[in-house]
């Protein structure tokens, strides 16, 4: 199956992705994951990149278009994949429809006092990439799933959430209705615990 996942920073994309990926046996592709994954690097695509981030903003649409349309030409995407944070504005949306068919978009829906809670206490491992609530862990400091050392996203500083809030209701949040006429879009009600959330996941992409 091939699944876009949208929703707003901190909706839960990244976790669900991952869970799907493991059910499904198909990849994760976050374009977020690549860009971060380019900044530690230091490659040039992250020397690009590292600022725009950092303010919360988008990187632009024809970096970031080339990038999906190569990773997708690879092997492992073959069978289906899951896109998780990309498309983000309706021209990466459309440029995606020129080579890919996509099967559907399931919208994590969740408040946005949630959001912001959310957001404010997540840790993030940049060694596999995972992210989790400090309400959910014994020891704040190491990643509960390889043991790496766990740190606060410089994009999560609450200024930057404002920010990253403020561009995917202005870019992204359109995609919902842009998959909606094309019959494409599963709502979710993305509130609610990880195992809650995913059932519900699963279940609309069942029917
Ligand atoms: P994420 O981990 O998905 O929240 O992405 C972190 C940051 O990477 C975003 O705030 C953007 O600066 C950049 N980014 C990720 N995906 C995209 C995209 N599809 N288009 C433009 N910028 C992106």
């Amino acid at each position: 199956m091939k699944i876009i996942l949208l929703g707003a920073p901190g909706s839960g994309k990244g976790t669900m992705a991952q869970r799907l990926t493991n059910d499904l046996q198909v990849p994760q592709i976050s374009t977020g994951d690549i860009f971060r994954k380019n900044l530690k690097e230091e490659t040039p695509l992250g020397l690009q990149v590292k600022d725009i981030m950092a303010r919360g903003e988008l990187v632009p649409d024809e970096i970031t278009i080339e990038i999906v349309k190569n990773r997708l030409r690879e092997d492992d995407c073959k069978n289906g994949y899951i896109l998780d944070g990309f498309p983000r504005s309706l021209i990466q949306a459309e440029a995606l429809d020129t080579f890919e068919l996509i099967d559907c978009a399931v919208n994590l829906d969740v408040d946005e006092e949630a959001i912001v809670k959310r957001l404010s206490g997540r840790r993030f491992c940049p060694d596999c990439n995972g992210t989790f609530h400090v309400s959910s862990l014994e020891n704040e400091t190491l990643c509960p799933s390889c043991g790496g050392k766990l740190i606060i996203r410089a994009d999560d500083s609450e200024e930057t959430v404002r920010e990253r809030l403020r561009v995917y209701y202005k870019t992204t949040f359109p995609l919902i209705e842009y998959y909606q006429k094309q019959g494409k879009l599963l709502t979710v009600d993305g509130n609610g615990g990880i195992e809650e959330v995913y059932a519900r996941i699963l279940s609309v992409l069942k029917k």
